[in-house]
């Protein structure tokens, strides 16, 4: 029996992780499991993970590695990903990257590939200052790349379209800092790891999810 593959979406903020994802997901036939969700929901049920998450995601900074790998942790033991899953936003720091690797080789899952999804500062900027999430089912939108039927309401499931709080230009400019200082070094992790492969973001999406499909195909 041939062991459960898991991919990694990485890449600065507003490079289209989510997005690709969730494209990526059912395809696949997996879960897809989206760290920054997970903290979102947290905090919304006000657990105890929620409460220590808050701060952090107002501000733009990293949750704790402790906190963001207990979480990641929890959900890739759900039975429902014993066939592999997706997986966006995590890890985010070299900790996590080492420690996911433990995890991943005790749970008998096979870390695929790390598909590092690239765009400028500039496209960043507009991407982020244009999303729109819906709060029921997660779909993710753009007010002018990729907007939705009717405004504010989502096509997949009639939900509430909202801005995140964290999309501010502001925020934005604290998360990308973050990124390039502490993420980005996994770069250099994966390659290493011969499991790293460079997707150009900059492009439509359905353009980027071709690159994407190929390279989960290789
Ligand atoms: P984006 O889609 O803009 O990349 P996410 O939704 O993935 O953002 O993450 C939002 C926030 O959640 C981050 O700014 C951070 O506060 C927190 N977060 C998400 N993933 C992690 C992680 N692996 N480690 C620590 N904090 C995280
Ligand atoms: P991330 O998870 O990396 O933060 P998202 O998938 O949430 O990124 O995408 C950020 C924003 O950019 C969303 O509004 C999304 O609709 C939009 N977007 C994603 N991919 C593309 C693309 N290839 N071209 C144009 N807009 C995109």
């Amino acid at each position: 029996m041939s062991m459960a593959d898991v991919f990694v979406f990485a890449g600065p903020p507003g490079s289209g992780k989510g997005t690709q994802a969730k494209l990526l997901a059912p395809k696949l036939k997996v879960p897809h499991i989206s760290l920054g969700d997970l903290l979102r929901e947290a905090v919304r049920s006000g657990s105890k993970v929620g409460e220590i998450a808050k701060n952090y995601l107002d501000a733009g900074k990293l949750v704790p590695d402790n906190v963001a790998i207990d979480v990641a942790e929890e959900a890739v033991k759900k039975e429902e990903c014993r066939n592999g899953f997706v997986i966006d936003g995590f890890p985010r720091t070299l900790e996590q990257a080492g420690l996911f690797d433990r995890s991943l080789g005790k749970l008998k899952f096979n870390l695929k590939k790390v598909l590092y999804i690239d765009i400028p500062l500039e496209e960043i900027l507009k991407r982020l200052t244009g999303r729109r999430s819906c709060r029921k089912c997660g779909a993710i939108y753009h007010l002018t790349y990729n907007p939705p039927k009717k405004d504010g309401i989502c096509d997949v499931c009639g939900g509430e379209l909202y801005q995140r709080h964290d999309d501010t230009d502001e925020v934005i400019k604290v998360r990308y800092e973050v990124y390039k200082k502490q993420t980005s070094p996994l770069i250099d992790y994966y390659t290493k790891a011969g499991k790293l492969v460079y997707i150009n973001g900059a492009k439509d999406v359905s353009e980027v999810f071709k690159e994407v499909s190929k390279a989960v195909a290789s």
